[in-house]
């Protein structure tokens, strides 16, 4: 796509009116929000990038407890830094935050460096994280983009194409529109537009500030924009799509909505009496596209050893080096070539606890996809035969533990889903009897 003149500033000066009135009216009510330090913002913004708002609150919170401020974090080891992590999946960034900690305290002092070339340099501090974290924590006017603005622009503009494709336009447009004052709140009125109300399937324009200069609303091509693109979908800082009631706002004057309208294409498209000059598009020549990057399936069994209404768990050690360290599982492991699900159990339940168990039919089959692997597990229901369980495969602690509390247990994200499935076991259970 064709870059294309700057915005008109009666558009771009309606917009952040627009946006900003609707935020001090009314916004989330998030942790990270209550806070304006930048090692807060910092860490709840790494947290959001591939994860949902609602999923990130409670590991937010939990790793602020543990890790107050960016001192505690740059002394802690990685392992303890990991084992808060554990659960939120995409363990690289809790690696780099770390990193990006030890670089502040080590190379600014503890000071939280302020201009945006410090701020990128920081490991894995990418433009977004950059812009967010300038614009939130120290006032400065720098733009975001991630995938709920990036919708929202597209919208706004009526933008053709993939916005992966558009991203110079849609960086150039962030740019335009992130105003000197509260960079910051108007940022997240933008980010909270794309996640509350420009939702990719339903968007709720009846209740937007910003419909009445909205293209895409007025051309009526609202839902198919941005298009998609058939690559691989990469995974994107996303905002939860919850519901909030709204109440709809004035529309811009009319006097003022042909010109907010014309000044979408840009000051220079728009001709005098405020309406848009046609527009070419050129067809692109479609280059080879890159075939995804290859990973590792591994087959897993899981055993569900019960005994009443517990179950047996283990905690992961803490030391270097594991994979999800702290964590807690259930016994089982990698299945050797050619080797059942059932006799793997029967294997690595023997050499993890030394007892003998029988084994039930499989209760439940997914695939997780971790940053590095991908696991197919099979789970099943399992009773010790013989013998006392003990801790001989090199485990921290083994535990048996009521059903209604293994929730309260930190697990890999892959064994959600047999909680989930045992807790209904329970209740089937207790419905039944
Ligand atoms: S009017 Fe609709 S499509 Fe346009 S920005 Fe608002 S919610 Fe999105």
């Amino acid at each position: 796509m064709k870059a294309r003149g700057p915005l008109d500033p009666r558009f771009v000066a309606e917009v952040r009116s627009r946006l900003l009135e609707k935020w001090n009216r009314g916004h989330r009510d998030l942790p990270w929000r209550r806070r304006r330090d930048a090692y807060a913002i910092l860490v709840a913004e790494v947290m959001l990038q591939q994860t949902r708002v609602e999923t990130v609150v409670p590991y937010y919170e939990r790793f602020l407890r543990a890790f107050p401020n960016l001192r505690a974090l740059a002394r802690a080891p990685l392992p303890r830094v990991l084992a808060a992590w554990s659960g939120l999946g995409y363990y690289r960034r809790a690696r780099m935050l770390r990193e990006a900690a030890r670089t502040i305290l080590s190379r600014h002092g503890g000071r939280f460096p302020e201009t945006y070339e410090e701020v990128r340099a920081l490991p894995g501090v990418g433009r977004y994280t950059a812009g967010a974290l300038l614009s939130i924590a120290f006032g400065k006017p720098f733009p975001v983009l991630d995938g709920n603005v990036a919708r929202v622009l597209s919208r706004l503009l009526a933008l053709r194409g993939d916005p992966r494709r558009n991203a110079d336009r849609l960086w150039s447009v962030a740019a335009s529109l992130v105003p000197p004052r509260a960079p910051g709140e108007f940022n997240q009125a933008l980010m909270e537009l794309g996640a509350l109300l420009c939702a990719a399937r339903a968007p709720r324009c009846p209740a937007c500030p910003l419909r009445t200069g909205c293209a895409a609303r007025q051309g009526g091509g609202v839902v198919a924009r941005p298009a998609k693109s058939r690559e691989r979908e990469r995974p994107v800082r996303q905002e939860g799509a919850e519901s909030v009631n709204t109440p709809p706002a004035p529309p811009f004057a009319p006097s003022r909505s042909s010109r907010f309208l014309a000044s979408l294409r840009g000051s220079k498209a728009a001709n005098a009496s405020g309406q848009p000059a046609p527009r070419t598009v050129r067809a692109k020549p479609r280059g080879k596209r890159r075939p995804p990057a290859a990973v590792p399936v591994v087959d897993v069994a899981v055993a569900a050893i019960w005994r009443g209404d517990e179950y047996l768990v283990a905690r992961r050690p803490l030391r270097p080096g594991t994979h999800l360290p702290g964590c807690w599982e259930f016994p089982g492991g990698k299945r050797r070539p050619g080797e059942s699900a059932r006799a793997c159990l029967k294997r690595e339940v023997a050499e993890e606890l030394g007892v003998e168990i029988a084994v039930r039919p499989e209760f439940l089959r997914l695939s997780h996809r971790y940053e590095d692997r991908i696991v197919r597990l099979t789970a099943h229901r399992c009773r010790i035969l013989s013998g006392v369980p003990r801790a001989t495969g090199g485990q921290d602690e083994i535990r048996w533990v009521a059903v209604e509390r293994l929730g309260a247990l930190r697990f890999p994200p892959a064994n959600r889903p047999i909680l989930e499935r045992l807790l209904a076991f329970r209740r089937s259970r207790s419905a039944g009897s």
